[in-house]
């Protein structure tokens, strides 16, 4: 555990929370590797939600010793054994990752910053996003992912930002760095935020469905169910930022939408940590714990 003390123009102390480890999944892997860090009385908060094996009826029955146990059972006795140690929980999901000149990283959850020396990654598998039937012509040549890595190439032109969560608005938010002209597509789907937020930041909403995207060599314009509309760019920020996302946004190593780890869960960015089915490899509750378990481990070791 740190802390740093900033001086504001007020004058008051502040003192910022940095924790040895964030851990951003609540499944398996991460709550594994929170039971190994938190264990050596590492300071660990892992942010994350209750997906889809933490339920009443789903059935477990190959995890070693066990028998037979309900996904949701399994799970909540082993977020309680992480939190037995000491393992804070974020009931959130992170819509932004970045790391500072000290090589301290922030995660943004729940429109809060929290800062740590070290970050494991443990968001389950991703594919790879669709939203548009043409999308993969235009990939490089007007089609992002990610607002950190593209977002400067579209200085002052007019880009659109498809999705409807949080982490469209996050990406929407970033892109007004470069430009003015930014509309959030939710592509026939409701906003899952106050529609406020981007009325605030004067960043353009249209709920229509874009059927194709129009260019020759580069996205020139859209085919939406409404009208054909021109424009420059076009980032896909659709559902929550999955492990691909995270991956884009600290210029991870991806193959096969899996973030690329060694033996010891490091990926090729030094203080990052990979570990669970976001992983290449076989994915089980009993591969994503034992990768949890090597990440914790060796996290512990280098703090
Ligand atoms: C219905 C079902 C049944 C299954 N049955 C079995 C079985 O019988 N036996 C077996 O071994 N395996 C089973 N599996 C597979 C098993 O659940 C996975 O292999 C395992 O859960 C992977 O663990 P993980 O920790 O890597 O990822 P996950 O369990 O997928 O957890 C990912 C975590 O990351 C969080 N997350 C994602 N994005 C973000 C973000 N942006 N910010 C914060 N948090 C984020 C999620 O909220 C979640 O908490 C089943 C899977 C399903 C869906």
């Amino acid at each position: 555990m740190g802390f740093i003390i900033t001086f504001k123009k007020t004058q008051k102390i502040l003192l910022l929370m940095i924790y040895d480890c964030v851990i951003i999944g609540r499944g398996p892997a991460g709550l594994s590797a929170a039971i190994y860090l938190a264990r050596a009385n590492k300071k660990v908060l892992v942010i994350g939600k209750e997906n889809k094996i933490w339920k009443n009826e789903v059935n477990i029955n190959n995890y070693f010793g066990i028998g037979e146990i309900t996904g949701k059972l399994l799970m909540e006795k082993g977020e309680a054994q992480a939190k037995s140690f000491g393992t804070e929980i974020l009931n959130s999901l992170v819509t932004k990752i970045s790391v500072d000149e000290k090589g301290l990283f922030n995660c943004l959850a729940n429109s809060k910053e929290f800062t740590s020396k070290k970050l494991l990654i443990a968001t389950g598998s991703s594919a790879a996003k669709k939203e548009i039937i043409n999308q993969e012509d235009f990939i490089g040549r007007g089609v992002s992912f990610c607002v950190p890595c593209d977002g400067f190439f579209f200085k002052n032109k007019k880009v659109i930002v498809i999705g409807n969560g949080e982490y469209a608005l996050e990406e929407a938010i970033e892109l007004l760095n470069y430009t003015n002209d930014v509309t959030l597509v939710s592509n026939g789907k409701k906003l899952s935020f106050d529609k406020k937020l981007l009325d605030d930041k004067e960043i353009k909403f249209e709920e229509f469905i874009i059927e194709k995207i129009i260019g020759e060599k580069k996205v020139e314009g859209i085919k939406t169910n409404k009208e054909e509309l021109k424009i420059d760019g076009i980032f896909i920020a659709s559902g929550n930022a999955d492990s691909n996302d995270l991956a884009r946004m600290l210029g991870l190593l991806v193959e096969n939408n899996k973030i690329i780890v060694n033996s010891e869960m490091k990926t090729n960015l030094s203080g990052v940590f990979a570990a669970g089915d976001c992983t290449p490899g076989f994915g089980q509750i009993a591969t994503a714990v034992a990768k949890g378990a090597v990440a914790g481990l060796t996290i512990s070791k280098e703090i």
